[in-house]
Order: C-alpha cells, then sequence, then structure tokens
C-alpha cells in the first residue's frame, strides 16, 4: 500500500510565509539539497499514518511548518550514521550533520534529533523550531489559512475533512436558536390571543 492518491506537494510556496523563508535561506546554504515535500493535506498524512510511514496524527507538514529534503547526486538518501574508525562507533554521516548543523542556524530542529531515540528514525524530516500551531496565536493561524486557501486541492481536501465537532457546534447553534425562536412565536402568539380575547 502507499500513497500515491495523494502525492506529496513539493512547491515551498504553500509553507507559512515565515517558515518559507527559512526554508530558502536554509536551501541558498545547502545547495546539495532539495524539497521532496513541503506542505501536506490532512488526507496524505492519514494514509501515511496507515502505511506507517508517520507515526503522527498530525504532522507539522500540515500546518506548512515541515519539509522533507534529499540530496542531488547519485544518492539521494545517503546513510545517516556512518561507522568512525578514529573512535570505533557510529556517527552522524557528516553530510548530513552539515545539512542538520545549518538547518539549526536557520531556526529548524532535524526529525533525526528530534525522534531518533524513540527508534523513529526520520532524517529527511526538517521542521520550524517554534511552538506547535495549537499553541500559537490566532495572527498565526489566520496566515496559515490565507496560504492554504491559495490552494484549490487543499481547499477541497479541506471542504471534505469540515471537522465534525464544528458543524456539532453549527447545529446546537441552530437548534438553540430554533428553541429561541419557537419561544418567541408562542409568545407572540399568546399576545395575539390575548388581543383577540380582548376585541371578541
Ligand atoms: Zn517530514
Amino acid at each position: 500500500m502507499n500513497c500515491n492518491t495523494y502525492p506529496p506537494n513539493r512547491n515551498i510556496d504553500k509553507l507559512s510565509p515565515k517558515f518559507k523563508e527559512k526554508v530558502q535561506r536554509f536551501l541558498a546554504d545547502n545547495p546539495e539539497i532539495f524539497v521532496t515535500e513541503a506542505s501536506r493535506s490532512a488526507h496524505r498524512q492519514s494514509c501515511l499514518l496507515r502505511t506507517g510511514a508517520s507515526r503522527i496524527a498530525r504532522s507539522r507538514h500540515q500546518d506548512g511548518m515541515a519539509i522533507d529534503i534529499a540530496f542531488h547526486g547519485d544518492e539521494l538518501y545517503p546513510p545517516v550514521t556512518v561507522w568512525d574508525n578514529s573512535i570505533g562507533k557510529k556517527v552522524v554521516n557528516p553530510q548530513w550533520r552539515k545539512v542538520a548543523n545549518s538547518a539549526k542556524d536557520h531556526g529548524m530542529n532535524w526529525g533525526y534529533d528530534l525522534w531518533a531515540h524513540t527508534g523513529f528514525i526520520d532524517a529527511t524530516h526538517f521542521e520550524d523550531d517554534g511552538v506547535p500551531l495549537l499553541e500559537r496565536s490566532n495572527e498565526d493561524m489566520v496566515e496559515d489559512i490565507d496560504v492554504n486557501n491559495n490552494d484549490k486541492n487543499d481547499e477541497i481536501n479541506d471542504a471534505k475533512e469540515v471537522d465534525i465537532s464544528l458543524l456539532l457546534t453549527k447545529f446546537q447553534h441552530l437548534e438553540k436558536l430554533l428553541k429561541n425562536t419557537t419561544e418567541a412565536y408562542g409568545r407572540v402568539m399568546d399576545d395575539v390571543r390575548g388581543i383577540t380575547n380582548t376585541t371578541e
């Protein structure tokens, strides 16, 4: 099983604007790499979760705050760790270390550093070192929504992914409105009957 139905979006223009600026500077400093995936729809994330390619229900790719990379040349993904004879143990491959250090300088965390201790190796992943979306201000979130609105596919996916709890809230609001209207109608009808009664 793969997620070809939901192909990766490589366009960094769909990233959150501030993160996109970081990525541009990061790529300029590391011409040996390129972006294989930038922002991600909820559909693709749940597919990746099902196939085991991702371990989290909500990825920072969905917030436009993460990228995946590969290397130009013969080896898209050089080994992350290599044997160092001088110290007699495995170390992070200098090719990756150089890129990871640069990412840190540009305000990004490396997937390998984030999750290697859990046994999940995600060396191709780099994400914003800022606070996660849920802890960010409304202003930042509005920015992300604007970014998503530029992408017709994302819009369609978003429409399919309408949050049930939001629908429920809207329904409860309508229900309350209907109740208030019915009560108001009842009061008006009481008045009308009152008027009718007095005129009769
Ligand atoms: Zn990633």
